[in-house]
């Protein structure tokens, strides 16, 4: 029924993983065997593992839930013999739901769809990944009001600053009009370049990776363009389970993601268990206070055997010198020093160490880098929990959200001392956090000494624009300016500045 490319495709070979799993294959028979209606079975063993998904409490897990439901939503369809149609829809659809699925965005007629807005959903959710390869603006979270919109109503959407507006002036919707040509020109002809490698305009190489969270999301990464994977989130191995993945299963599961990449590096990240990653397999201690407690390394020197079977896996994977070990959480040299140590006795005879990295997450890392340069080859800066720290402002708390802001000076001064010392001790420096993958830190990172951005696959095409338009000195002038900025507000204002000076956009 549909020819599909790219994303798309990466989408829909993750859908065919969810109808492969052994062990949802395992629990429909054990269902149909008691006597259940096949489809009955189908939709309660889905069921089951969507809300092994929601109670995850990983919101990037809990977003996969829409693809259970679509997958559900296909097989019942399937087995009730219906045939899948396409919706027919006037020209510059503007299409208003509560939650679209995958499937459900595929089956319409996108070439007459010029905006989606959802009630619900998350940012990076497969159909928000979709509607960004299709080049669809697609504003996700509008709240419940907006589908009382009557058909038919003429509205206005600006997905890049989140709004809508009912009835807009004939001179407003012609001056969108235009600014909209001109976006979609511009990123075809940013995704037309989203494979080659991205240089400043002085030849610096600077290489855009891609984070994964699970297998399936490896097509997805390699198909936007990424030069590598730059993380890899593994708690999903565990997952939905009771006893650990064998070293074995993870094996041919990081194989799976280091033949798609051929022979571009990948990063496996030991697992981050703990924190705002609470995993329903580790038996979690009640703790006051998580994102301060037994998180990503700390849990994994308490629980040696996880972390030693997932060592041996990634030491034993891909061509030679091609995954490399990222450990989150690291606060001194003792806890790499830890790590090194087990993972020499897991390689295998006649392989070479894999490189070592090390996650700069805390205050305490980030100011130990020199303490730390040499038990590891290459440091990753996790954004994410480093602007928590630093700022003190929980990742996950609501109302605060606003002020974690990863361009604050307060953080930016402290990466400028990590990129400084892991200069002087000859180690690479990249971010995998979300700082990478927003605009107006590119030239920032850069100007601080950062030659890897880890990002989401939906912005891979994005930020190797970006790359090419920035000069290196240039940015080591902004990024020392801007670390002397009151506020993240400042930081903002004068890169916005900067980026339109040069016409980048
Ligand atoms: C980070 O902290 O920036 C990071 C990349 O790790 P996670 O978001 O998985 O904690
Ligand atoms: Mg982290």
């Amino acid at each position: 029924l549909l020819t599909v490319d790219g994303v798309a495709r990466g989408v829909l070979a993750a859908h065919r993983a969810i109808l492969a799993d052994p062990e949802l294959w395992r629990q429909a028979r054990g269902r149909i065997t008691e006597g259940a209606p096949a489809a009955a079975a189908a939709r309660a063993v889905l069921a089951d593992a969507a809300s092994r998904l929601q109670s995850s409490g990983h919101a990037h897990l809990a977003e996969r839930r829409a693809d259970l439901r679509d997958v559900e939503r296909r097989l019942l369809d399937a087995l009730a013999g219906a045939v899948e149609r396409r919706i027919d829809l006037p020209e510059r659809t503007i299409v208003l739901a509560d939650e679209l699925l995958p499937g459900e965005l595929l089956a319409l007629d996108l070439d007459r769809v010029a905006a989606i807005v959802m009630a619900a959903g998350g940012a990076t959710s497969h159909v928000a990944l979709l509607a960004a390869s299709f080049d669809r603006p697609m504003l996700v979270g509008a709240g419940e009001t907006l589908l009382e919109v009557a058909d038919g109503t003429t509205l206005l959407v600006d997905a890049h600053e989140g709004w809508v507006e009912i009835d807009p002036p004939a001179e407003r919707l012609a001056a969108y009009d235009a600014a909209r040509a001109e976006a979609l020109a511009r990123r075809q002809a940013e995704n037309a370049v989203a494979h080659e490698p991205a240089r400043l305009r002085d030849g610096t190489r600077i290489r855009v990776e891609c984070n994964l969270g699970a297998v399936s999301e490896a097509q997805i990464g390699r198909r936007a363009g990424a030069d590598g994977v730059g993380l890899l989130r593994t708690e999903f191995l565990y997952l939905d389970r009771h006893e650990p993945p064998t070293v074995v299963e993870q094996q041919r599961l990081y194989e799976a993601i280091a033949t798609t990449f051929a022979d571009r590096p990948v990063t496996i990240r030991t697992l981050d268990a703990g924190g705002d990653k609470p995993l329903p397999f580790l038996p979690s201690l009640e703790e006051p206070n998580p994102a301060l407690g037994l998180r990503g390394l700390r849990a994994g020197l308490e629980r040696p055997a996880l972390l030693d079977a997932q060592l041996q896996a990634i030491a034993s994977t891909g061509v030679e010198g091609q995954c490399r070990v990222l450990v989150p959480m690291v606060n001194d040299a003792a806890d790499i020093v830890a790590v090194r140590e087990r993972l020499r006795l897991q390689v295998p005879p006649g392989r070479s160490q894999p490189s070592l990295g090390v996650m700069i997450e805390t205050p305490a890392a980030a100011l130990q880098v020199d303490a730390l340069a040499p038990h590891c080859d290459f440091f990753s800066i996790g954004s994410n929990d480093l602007t928590q720290y630093v700022l003190a402002i929980d990742r996950l708390h609501p109302t605060l959200a606003g002020r974690l802001d990863g361009l604050h000076p307060a953080v930016l001064r402290i990466l400028a001392m990590v990129t400084e010392a892991a200069q002087r001790h000859g180690r690479d420096v990249g971010v995998c956090g979300a700082l990478a993958a927003d605009p107006e830190a590119v030239a920032v990172l850069i100007g601080l000494g950062v030659r890897e951005l880890s990002v989401v696959p939906a912005a891979i095409a994005r930020t190797k624009a970006i790359v090419r338009g920035l000069d290196l000195h240039e940015c080591v002038r902004l990024a020392t300016a801007v670390c002397a900025s009151p506020d993240a507000v400042a930081v903002r204002q004068a890169v916005r500045r900067f980026m339109h000076e040069r016409g980048v956009a």
